[in-house]
């Protein structure tokens, strides 16, 4: 019991700090930090519109997995697999989809 609290504190440790960095970044004006959220191309991103511009690179990023047959990629690619009636990954992915319309 006193091994996994002291596990989850540790983790809880690990993830705090993460988020400390992710803050300092985001709001450098408070900090006078020179770091910030940069998306190539444009303006540095501050507070809530950097959480939004990130969250939303960080959905799109989830939906660049599997083959792309069953569930579309944000970024538009299909393997080469033959889908669903010859893939097995494509064909597990049929059946969550099946099995999530329930
Ligand atoms: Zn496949």
């Amino acid at each position: 019991m006193a091994e996994a609290y002291d596990q989850v504190k540790a983790e809880n440790e690990a993830l705090r700090k993460d988020a400390e960095r992710y803050r300092f970044v985001r709001n450098p004006i408070g900090t006078s930090s020179p770091l910030a959220i940069w998306n190539e191309g444009k303006m540095p991103l501050f507070s809530g519109m950097a959480d939004a511009v990130v969250d939303e690179y960080m959905a799109k990023e989830l939906t660049n997995k599997g083959h792309g047959h069953v569930f579309p990629r944000h970024d538009g690619v299909k393997a080469k697999c033959g889908g669903p009636g010859l893939c097995a990954e494509c064909a597990a992915d049929q059946q969550a989809k099946e099995a999530s319309h329930d």
